[in-house]
């Protein structure tokens, strides 16, 4: 089953919870990028955010109508094909803005080239409605998520935190991180982002763009590329 609950979903979520009103849902693309789309949303409003819309609109609709849920803003951690094919066509539904980091603006203009390098075309032409920054805050409810600025994997990657969650993007997996390789990447500042994230509190659960979830502890204690960072300060 490709839509997976990873907390309460908003009709259960008044029970003991830990994590109080807060639930997420992940639904993963079935394109071949397996690329994971999260709503995230406090139960009692029933207002969410969607953060990184790929190729699961449609589970992605009929979950939030079938919950009466009201998306207050479509996100995303960055500009790739994978992460926001699906803006044009969500935005539109739920009558709501789509946002990227502005450095990541030119990654949006050339996505029928990004698409084609992977095989697709592209259907419809992307446009963002707005643009967030470092210490931008988004209100979901009785909830908040403030972004966090970690260019590395495209200039204008960043994660989004709220209370002990922290949605990573492809900056950083669990076991993994994101490619530089890519146009607009950089080694040198996906090393000061990863340093970044490796400074939060080691409860923070992350959700990735890709594949499972992890803590920043966790991935502190087992990650090769982090471990690498602290080696390569150890020694100075
Ligand atoms: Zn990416
Ligand atoms: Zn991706």
């Amino acid at each position: 089953m490709a839509l997976r609950s990873t907390g309460k979903p908003p009709s259960a979520a008044s029970g003991p919870n830990p994590k109080g009103r807060r639930w997420i849902n992940r639904f993963i693309s079935s394109d071949g990028f397996e690329e994971n789309a999260y709503l995230f949303g406090d139960a009692a409003s029933r207002e969410c955010v969607l953060i990184d819309p790929g190729a699961s609109a449609e589970r992605v609709i009929a979950y939030v109508e079938s919950e009466d849920l009201s998306v207050m803003a479509i996100l995303a951690t960055h500009a790739h094909i994978d992460h926001v094919v699906s803006a044009p066509i969500l935005s539109r539904r739920f009558g709501t803005p789509f946002l990227v980091h502005a450095q990541d603006e030119g990654l949006l203009d050339g996505l029928a080239q990004q698409a084609a390098s992977f095989g697709y075309k592209l259907m419809e032409k992307v446009k963002a409605d707005g643009f967030f920054q470092e210490g931008t805050v988004f209100h979901v409810g009785s909830l908040s998520l403030q972004v966090l600025h970690t260019p590395g994997h495209t200039p204008g990657s960043s994660c989004f935190m709220s209370g002990g969650d922290l949605f990573t993007g492809d900056t950083l997996f669990a076991g993994s991180i994101g490619r530089t390789d890519f146009p607009g990447g950089s080694t040198s500042e996906m090393t000061r982002s990863l340093k970044r994230l490796a400074s939060l509190p080691e409860a923070l659960a992350i959700y990735p763009g890709h594949e499972g979830e992890s803590t920043i502890g966790e991935e502190k204690a087992t990650n090769p590329f982090l471990l690498s960072l602290y080696n390569a300060q150890d020694h100075g």
